[in-house]
């Protein structure tokens, strides 16, 4: 068995909020527990969203917050050429293909739902005969996964899954359900789907601990692990903290991002208690049960 390796992998689009703050404690709280390492990652493929100010305010948060992470940290956007590379890898098995469609068009050709409720991509642009043509006259491109073609190669899939105790047991995954889902954007040569797998192998990581709106998309990852033959990482989906109003907490509520908390004088011994966490003698996070 190699020595578990955790990680918190915020992206930095706007200031870490109380959910983030639960999720990296819970990582930190596990990797204590395991005696494993934790690692940070920044998810910044987002050129117009992700901020250099807002990376360095994440590192600032999280040390406010007590926890510390091995260096260095990984920035997603350092890596650009190699998400390409296992794109292109994809592309040559006949495994993906280019994606004119607008927004506005694929819901209207929509047949469904994905996971995460967007409009499922009915696969107007696959085998179109054209396409090269199309991308010389460089008009611009998503790249999505040949779904059905992906499952074929990949055959049967099961997602490990790490419950609280540090159990693990397993579950069939359904990767269908989304369908031929984009592993580029049409700004940037990978995908949040395409770097989230590739980087957790490329850092050793061995148990992923996040939040349950990113459980349906595990079964897309580990169809993605299983073409690019890489390991497959346990996983564990925690609760999500939510607002008063019962709403997921988003970005956007600057009452509950860290740093406002921090100005109004709230301590960081505070936060953990308030999300269910007490101090071990040796500093780590332990949930109380
Ligand atoms: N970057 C993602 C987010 O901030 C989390 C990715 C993950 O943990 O797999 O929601």
């Amino acid at each position: 068995m190699p020595s578990p390796v955790l990680r918190f992998a915020p992206s930095p689009n706007g200031r870490l909020h109380l959910g983030h703050a639960y999720s990296a404690l819970l990582n930190a709280a596990f990797a204590a527990e395991m005696r494993g390492r934790l690692l940070l990652r920044l998810e910044d493929i987002d050129p117009l969203r992700c901020r250099p100010d807002l990376a360095a305010a994440v590192t600032d948060d999280l040390s406010w917050l007590g926890l510390t992470f091995e260096a260095p940290v990984r920035r997603q956007s350092e890596h650009m050429a190699a998400y390409r590379a296992v794109l292109d890898g994809l592309r040559d098995r006949g495994l993906a293909y280019p994606c004119f469609c607008s927004r506005k068009a694929v819901a209207a050709a929509a047949s469904g739902r994905d996971p995460d409720g967007a409009p499922l991509y009915p696969g107007t642009c696959r085998g179109l005969p054209d396409a090269g043509a199309l991308i010389a006259a460089g008009h611009p491109h998503a790249w999505r996964l040949d779904g059905a073609a992906a499952r074929m190669q990949a055959g049967g899939l099961a997602v490990t899954v790490l419950a609280a105790d540090g159990a693990t047991s397993v579950r069939p995954a359904e990767p269908a359900r989304w369908g031929d889902a984009v592993i580029a954007r049409k700004d940037v040569p990978t995908s949040y789907h395409l770097s989230v797998v590739w980087d957790d192998a490329v850092q050793g990581v061995t148990h992923v601990v996040r939040g349950r709106d990113l459980e349906a998309a595990t079964d897309l990852h580990v169809l993605l692990q299983a073409l690019l033959a890489l390991p497959s990482p346990a996983y564990h989906h925690h609760a999500l903290i939510r607002d008063p109003a019962g709403e997921k907490l988003s970005k956007s509520l600057g009452s509950v991002a860290l740093a406002a908390l921090r100005r109004e004088g709230v301590t960081a011994e505070t936060v953990w208690r308030r999300l269910g966490f007490r101090r071990a003698p040796d500093g780590a996070p332990i949930p109380v049960r």
